[in-house]
């Protein structure tokens, strides 16, 4: 089944084809995708977006609608993986991706902040170390010691970003590409491609995160397909969660619509053998604990009104690989940002463009795909 999200209907595209030879082609519709086709239709380059689909008709229009700055690992996790210089700088660059997201986006935008909560003593533990890292580094933070009702007694202590928010994902990444499309991109949806070499273009990027198959057989076995699952409720009486919230190591996720309706995922650590599957359907036995989860989170019972999964795309270290594929220049990968890729995605796509351009940034080293497949 389709996303709440994806559900609404699609404005319809502004029309940009033109024939010929593109000079970059791009595999995937997603945000990566369309924010990497903006940029360079901007700059001015011939720049042709296949989506096998329809725009954000994977992730990007099926995922739980976190804007979160950073990336999947803590920041005080990348200051010691990346070194203080790198991690600030990516913290930063995160920071920056969101205030563009919020000029562009409109209303598929809410910058509501997010709490990250602690489930128990030793994620309080966590939660205390990213604190005291981004607090001595200069970033916005707050520490919540005590939750109130109805989360009291069930989380002990948060912390409060307040530069994140929540995505209409499908709405956001949908104007993304009419924005790309009205600068001069050539956005063709239902348009698989089955080889890069049959591709037109001096480069090819491929931003197709947990969903490429076998389109770049190298990433078989670095990149690993995992399945996501979300529900939606019909709406609650109150509107109790006033921003995205997430807590055991991001299992555990919700935030509430304007329209009070409960938007929940997760739950994947119940059965991690069979979600990392790149088979988009849901699974009983984790929708059986996202309907106990929201009754546990409204205080009653909840009508579900939808239901569906989505692939992401995991790496070992959960950073993503973003750069040329090794032995072959002409290809470039932005993909697997391990289940945080709403505001990473968007940030990488337009650095692979600057890169393409001549303008690389050295921000990206840390991602090189050479890591993982040199
Ligand atoms: C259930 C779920 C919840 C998530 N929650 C969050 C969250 O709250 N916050 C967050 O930051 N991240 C979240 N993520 C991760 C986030 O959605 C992704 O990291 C991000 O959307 C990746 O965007 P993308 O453009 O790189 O890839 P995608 O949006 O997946 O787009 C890839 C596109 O490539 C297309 N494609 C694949 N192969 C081909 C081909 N051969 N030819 C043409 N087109 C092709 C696909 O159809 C797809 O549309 C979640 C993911 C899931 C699945």
């Amino acid at each position: 089944m389709t996303s709440w999200w994806l559900a609404e209907e699609a404005p319809p595209l502004p029309s940009s084809s033109f024939e010929g030879r593109s000079e970059v082609a791009i595999v995937g519709g997603g945000v990566t995708g369309c924010s990497c086709a903006l940029a360079l239709a901007e700059a001015g380059v011939r720049v042709r977006l296949h989506e096998a689909r329809e725009i954000a008709g994977g992730a990007s229009g099926r995922n739980g609608g976190f804007a979160l700055r950073g990336a999947a690992p803590g920041y005080d996790e990348a200051r010691e993986q990346l070194g203080v210089e790198r991690a600030q700088a990516l913290w930063r660059l995160t920071e920056r991706a969101l205030d563009r997201i919020e000029e562009l986006a409109g209303d598929a935008f809410r910058r509501e902040g997010s709490l990250r909560l602690a489930a128990d003593v030793e994620e309080r533990g966590a939660l205390e170390a990213e604190f005291d890292a981004l607090r001595a580094d200069g970033f916005a933070v707050e520490w919540i010691d005590e939750l109130e009702p109805p989360l009291e007694g069930r989380y002990f202590g948060a912390i409060h970003h307040p530069p994140d928010g929540a995505l209409q994902p499908a709405r956001w990444v949908r104007r993304l590409a009419a924005l790309a499309a009205e600068a001069g991109a050539d956005i063709r949806e239902r348009s698989q491609v089955h080889s890069l070499d049959a591709l037109e273009g001096d480069q090819i990027v491929v931003a197709t995160d947990g969903y490429g198959g076998s389109l770049v057989p190298e990433l078989d076995g670095t990149l690993w397909p995992t399945r996501g699952q979300v529900i939606v409720t019909a709406p609650l009486p109150e509107r109790i969660y006033a921003r995205p919230h997430y807590g055991r190591g991001g299992y555990d996720y919700w935030h509430q619509t304007p329209d009070r309706r409960l938007v929940l995922g997760g739950r994947r650590d119940r059965a991690p053998d069979l979600e990392y599957s790149d088979e988009e359907q849901t699974t009983p036995l984790i929708q059986d604990e996202l309907d106990r989860f929201a009754a546990e989170l409204a205080g009653a019972s909840v009508t579900i009104e939808r239901r569906w999964a989505g692939i992401f795309g995991m790496t070992k270290d959960r950073y993503p690989l973003v750069g040329p594929l090794p032995g072959d220049d002409r290809v470039w990968l932005s993909t697997g940002y391990s289940g945080h890729g709403n505001v990473m995605g968007f940030a990488c796509g337009r650095l692979v463009a600057e890169s393409l351009l001549g303008r690389p940034d050295p921000i990206l080293e840390p991602f090189d795909p050479a890591r993982a497949l040199g």
